[in-house]
């Protein structure tokens, strides 16, 4: 529901702007609790921290908000309501197949491309001038080739081999080689996204291709680079 007027991010234009998703809420339901409320993660040691529903910010039009809802919705019926993920999964990698390369690809990168846009919510995300490229592709409906800011995911499960669909970490930011890397944990996976002006340097996994297959290395839910990345954060602030 529209409540102030602003400039939208997306078209640019002053209009009406709707509390907006940057992870969207269908990817927080797994986490709800029974009162609706929803759980972050928290590695602070003070105990889970509720919100009523994900993060928001006045940031589209209603307009601009269906045009990322077209890229919501596939990626909500795919990855949720078929689903993708099997329940549990019990070796080293799991093949992802019959993705529609250009909504998924548009998926992942306009959540990337909303924590940049977003002033409040992620402002450690700072996309700069790939922000409008970006956007362009959002609005344009194309994702580019393969290495054109090219994601991949790692699968995490806890001990039994269960996916943890349920963990959504804020996204941590580091280099690697050229690109600027944002980790991020949403739907079960730690995402990887790698910006960069070049569009041949090789990421050390491998991303989202084009015919639709997604390889996703499995790892333990307590490693990867967020996991990692929080818990240097929380020995650093029990040492201060
Ligand atoms: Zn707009």
């Amino acid at each position: 529901m529209p409540v102030s007027q602003g400039r939208c991010a997306l078209c640019r234009a002053v209009r009406p702007l709707c509390n907006s998703h940057i992870v969207p809420e269908f990817c927080y339901r797994p986490m709800y609790d029974s009162k609706g409320r929803a759980r972050i993660i928290s590695t602070s040691g003070k105990g889970p921290k509720y919100v009523q529903k994900g993060l928001r910010e006045k940031l589209l039009c209603p307009e601009c908000e269906q045009v990322i809802n077209v890229y919501e919705s596939y990626f909500k019926a795919f990855w949720y309501d078929k689903p993708a993920l099997p329940r549990t999964v019990r070796r080293r990698e799991f093949v992802v197949g019959s993705i529609d390369y250009a909504k998924f690809k548009l998926f992942h990168l306009s959540v990337l491309w909303r924590a940049g846009a977003s002033s409040r919510v992620y402002p450690d995300v700072s996309l700069g001038s790939h922000s409008s490229r970006i956007r362009q592709m959002l609005l344009c409906g194309d994702p580019g080739p393969q290495h054109h800011y090219p994601f991949g995911g790692l699968l995490t499960v806890d001990h039994e081999g269960t996916v943890q669909l349920e963990a959504v970490t804020p996204p941590y930011s580091f280099k690697y080689k050229r690109f600027s890397v944002y980790a991020w944990r949403y739907a079960g996976c730690e995402w990887h996204y790698f910006v960069s002006r070049r569009r041949s340097l090789r990421i050390p996994f491998q991303a989202l291709l084009p015919r639709g297959d997604l390889v996703l290395p499995v790892i333990p839910f307590t490693q990867g680079l967020v996991f990692e990345a929080f818990a240097d954060d929380r020995r650093r602030s029990t040492r201060h």
